[in-house]
């Protein structure tokens, strides 16, 4: 097969779908690996490390587009992307159908089978090509509250850990899921006081036992979620619903209740966010203030830490890769559940309800 890597060209992305580590294991059995030029730049992985694992280096998105079997990728096909996709084709990406009719209906029309991330499930029902970016997200909710509570950022000035004679900065983390528990794992490792809030007890039980001593896990209910705002310093949102819109935790007037400067990070804003006055932003102007708290809602948090997200991402996705690449997508479906699960459009059809039911098409 051959398998293509195209740049990505979504504003504030710097990821890349494959590492030289995998252009190698292709090709190393029997596959030819086409990248864009440049496509690892914003990772920092120069051409000629594709070039010396086996890639053949491509001047432009057209030509990856026209000679891969299979092309994978980071963020969903962009709008300049749609033409380029061939029928029969293979796209392997983030598509995040249910929000984006257009791409869906682009796609669709194009014939190509299209595979999401988003959508591979694991024998217990995880999504493991979701996991690592929410791993990311929760780790660095932390390390933007901890800027953004700075003076010059308008925050409240205050330092995560405090020092010997000042109380350290309280954290409030709604959702103990994996970015709730990353986030709190690093806030505890700053020396923050520390509070976990989530509405499954068996969840709140585990974190209970493996956290340190500064993270109090508490039942989540509006009583409890308004009083931890009234202390909070930062407070990051990280619920989640699966395949819903995120439950609203805190409602516009709570914010009057909380100090001023002090910093919410709706981490759910790709979801729509758990905060009333939460609306997306990017990377390139974070944070607004609405009643004096700083609102940081940026949709695409693992994009900035490219080099990062990019090892996360394809040390989870590689495997796949390899089994569609070898067993040709018919195969992999047939044989491996979660290349099923993944493979939202086939032959011209919705494969995957949830899609075909947003948008009223025939599955
Ligand atoms: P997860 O499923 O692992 O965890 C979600 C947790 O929220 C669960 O433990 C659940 O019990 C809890 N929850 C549900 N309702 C609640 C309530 N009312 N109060 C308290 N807790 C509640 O999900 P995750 O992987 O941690 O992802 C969390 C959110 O972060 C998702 O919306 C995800 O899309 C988003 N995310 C955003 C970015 C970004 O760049 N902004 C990146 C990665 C993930």
């Amino acid at each position: 097969m051959i398998v293509g890597v195209p740049k990505e060209i979504k504003p504030d992305e710097y990821r890349v779908a494959m590492l030289p580590v995998g252009v190698e294991e292709l090709t190393r059995r029997g596959h030819r690996v086409v990248v864009e030029a440049g496509a690892g730049l914003g990772s920092g992985l120069a051409d000629e490390d594709y070039a010396a694992a086996g890639a053949d280096l491509l001047p432009s998105a057209e030509s990856v587009f026209a000679e891969a079997d299979m092309i994978v990728k980071v963020k969903e096909p962009q709008p300049a992307e749609w033409e380029l996709i061939r029928d029969g084709q293979i796209v392997f990406t983030y598509f995040h159908f249910a929000a984006d009719r257009a791409l869906t209906e682009a796609v669709l029309a194009s014939g190509a089978t299209a595979v999401a991330y988003e959508t591979l499930s694991d024998s217990e029902g995880r999504l493991p090509l979701l996991t690592p970016m929410s791993e990311v997200a929760g780790r660095m909710s932390v390390q933007e509250g901890a800027k953004f509570l700075e003076r010059p950022q308008m925050g409240r000035g205050i330092l995560l850990g405090g020092v010997p004679g000042v109380a350290p900065a309280h954290i409030t983390i709604l959702g103990g899921g994996i970015v709730g528990a990353n986030a709190a794992r690093i806030a505890a490792g700053f020396q923050a006081s520390v509070a976990i809030l989530d509405i499954n007890l068996d969840r709140l039980r585990y974190l209970d036992d493996v956290m340190p001593a500064n993270v109090t896990c508490l039942y989540s209910d509006r009583h409890t979620i308004r009083k931890q705002l009234e202390r909070a310093d930062l407070v990051v949102g990280a619920v989640l619903i699966p395949g819903a819109k995120a439950p609203m935790l805190v409602e516009e007037d709570d914010l009057k209740i909380m100090q001023q400067g002090s910093v919410i990070i709706d981490v759910a804003i790709d979801q729509g966010g758990c905060i009333a006055t939460s609306k997306p932003t990017s990377h390139a102007e974070p944070t607004y203030i609405v009643h004096d708290v700083v609102h940081y809602c940026v949709t695409n948090m693992p994009g900035a830490v490219g080099r990062t997200s990019t090892f996360a991402l394809c040390n989870a996705t590689l495997r796949w890769v390899l089994e569609i690449a070898d067993r040709g997508i018919e195969a992999a479906a047939r044989d491996l559940k979660p290349v099923a699960t993944a493979i939202n459009m086939h032959g011209r059809k919705v494969t995957n309800k949830a899609v075909a039911e947003t948008f009223d098409l025939e599955f």
